[in-house]
């Protein structure tokens, strides 16, 4: 396995109280150093063979349950996740171009979104975005 050492990984990780075990930190490098959101085989080949997609896939989860990472679904409806950087609640743009991701830290649709449950006497308490388009360098291609 090409296991990296990555001080900062293994400092994040026991801070949220897990253990930094070398696959958590090698998960937690490659989606830091991708600008575009990865598969779990794309993250199993990065990480080199022995890894099994069980295993990387349960680490994954732990990250989106701490924030750290989200599950995008991209135009070819493959699940890919990528780190986000946020604390709080935010979005990620995705350019159908080049695949890669922006993170935006704004949300201006809230307000629009509990308007849409009101008729159904809903209360809209939690939201996801697919949101697409093409990056500034796609557009000028
Ligand atoms: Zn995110
Ligand atoms: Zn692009
Ligand atoms: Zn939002």
């Amino acid at each position: 396995m090409r296991l990296k050492k990555n001080p900062d990984s293994a400092i994040s990780l026991r801070a949220a109280g897990m253990k930094a075990t070398p696959q958590r930190c090698a998960i937690l490098h490659v989606l830091d150093s991708s600008d575009r959101p990865l598969s779990v085989e794309d993250i199993r080949q990065e990480l080199g063979d022995e890894s099994g997609v069980p295993t990387i896939y349960r680490n994954l989860q732990s990250f989106v349950d701490q924030g750290w990472a989200e599950s995008l679904v991209g135009v070819d409806q493959v699940m890919r996740f990528v780190r986000c950087h946020s604390t709080g609640h935010h979005h990620h743009l995705q350019c159908e171009g080049c695949g890669r991701t922006v993170e935006v830290q704004t949300c201006a649709v809230e307000a629009s979104l509990a308007a849409l449950g009101q008729p159904a006497g809903f209360r809209v308490t939690r939201h996801q975005l697919a949101l697409y388009g093409l990056c500034p360098e796609c557009q000028h291609q």
